[in-house]
């Protein structure tokens, strides 16, 4: 066992047998997809779960993303951030709009809000942060510039599934919050995703987006993309939901660990929480100080050569990818500290079934290149 493979997530399954009541529901059904008995359940539980007042089910993130600035209809400019997964600059690109980047914070690695004033001009519309690694964004800063510059906020809380503030969901900030199900998130419906709405006339617009703009039998009212979310996925995710408390709190053990073995080692850093009353410890970054044995990509290498398959989110930047390289505010000179971080970053594993055995494993090899 303790020369397997360890990857950076494992999906979270629950047994087949559990699975099956909710197959035999949708058979007898007969109703596949178009917002069916699983879907409407779904959205239920997931208000209810995450205390949120209305949720709108998706196929993916990437199209829960896009369908948000279509719903808001963004145009123009949206300041956003570099340090993420390139889906959320994509987001921006597929409805014709100009991503600008601006720097990150050093603690929380979350778009500076001190850094927005100085990049809004007259065709920015929109501000589209991303809770990195679920540390919640400064929401209070974000949106007192959005009140002073008649902005919208979309979140990108991909990584937030189940995060709190002190006053509640992180995902009730800004405009709309745009969630991912992917198989590698902490809550999954394998591929999935979720607009999180302030209320039902939002929603209903959003209803109408995800299913090419279909009002009725006559009526199209705009041109709307297929967004909806199967029943066999919307099914998955109730089970699914039955089991996130334990999931929660495992890795919630397995952050603990990492940070209390890798406090004692020179060179690690451990990114800290920053802000959370409820955290979901969806991702484990560290950084790689100079001062460490090996280089970060030098410690990538050698834990992949000993089976540990950890991951170097987020590099390269997504103001380094040729789509964006050529862009003014895409220079390094104007991003040095997302940068720096994703020159240093690197995500070990962490998932409900990661062992105790293969813990150890991973903070001993860290511990001692040989
Ligand atoms: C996973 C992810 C997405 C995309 O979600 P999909 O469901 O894979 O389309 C977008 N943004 C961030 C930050 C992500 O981590």
């Amino acid at each position: 066992m303790s020369n397997s493979k360890i990857f950076v997530t494992q999906p979270f399954l629950p047994s087949l047998e559990e699975f099956t009541p909710y197959l035999e529901e949708i058979w007898n059904n007969k109703i596949l997809t178009n917002g069916g008995p699983m879907h409407q359940q779904l959205e239920a539980a997931l208000c209810e779960y995450l205390g949120v007042p209305e949720i709108a089910l998706f196929n993916n993130g990437t199209i829960a993303l896009l369908t948000a600035l279509q719903a808001l209809r963004i145009a123009g400019e949206v300041i956003t951030t570099p340090y993420s997964f390139v889906a959320t600059a994509h987001s921006l690109l597929w409805n014709g709009i100009k991503p600008v980047f601006v720097d990150i914070d050093p603690l929380t690695l979350n778009l500076d809000p001190k850094k927005i004033e100085a990049a809004i001009t007259p065709q920015t519309t929109a501000i589209m942060p991303v809770h990195c690694y679920g540390n919640p964004c400064d929401v209070k800063a974000i949106e007192e510039i959005a009140t002073n510059y008649n902005l919208k906020v979309i979140y990108d809380a991909a990584h937030a599934f189940g995060v709190n503030d002190s006053t509640g969901s992180i995902l009730r900030h800004g405009d709309l919050s745009a969630l991912s199900f992917h198989a590698t998130k902490v809550f999954n419906t394998f591929e999935g995703g979720a607009i999180v709405c302030p209320d039902t006339k939002t929603k209903q617009r959003i209803n109408n987006l995800k299913n090419f703009g279909i009002v009725d039998e006559v009526t199209v009212v705009a041109p709307g993309i297929n967004g909806k979310m199967s029943e066999i996925n919307a099914a998955f995710g109730l089970l699914q939901l039955n089991h996130i408390e334990s999931a929660l709190t495992r890795r919630k053990e397995i952050d603990k660990f990492y940070r209390t073995e890798l406090d004692k080692v020179d060179g690690i850093s451990v990114v800290p929480q920053s802000g959370q009353a409820k955290a979901n410890y969806s991702y484990f970054p560290i950084l790689v100080e100079p001062s460490y044995k090996l280089s970060r990509d030098g410690l990538y290498d050698f834990l992949k050569e000993n089976g540990i398959y950890s991951r170097r989110y987020f590099y390269p930047l997504i103001s380094e990818f040729p789509m964006y390289r050529g862009m003014q505010s895409a220079s390094p000179a104007n991003l040095p500290i997302a940068t720096s971080i994703a020159k240093k970053v690197l995500c070990l594993p962490i998932y409900p079934s990661l062992s105790d055995v293969d813990l150890i494993r991973i903070v001993d090899w860290i511990r001692k290149p040989h």
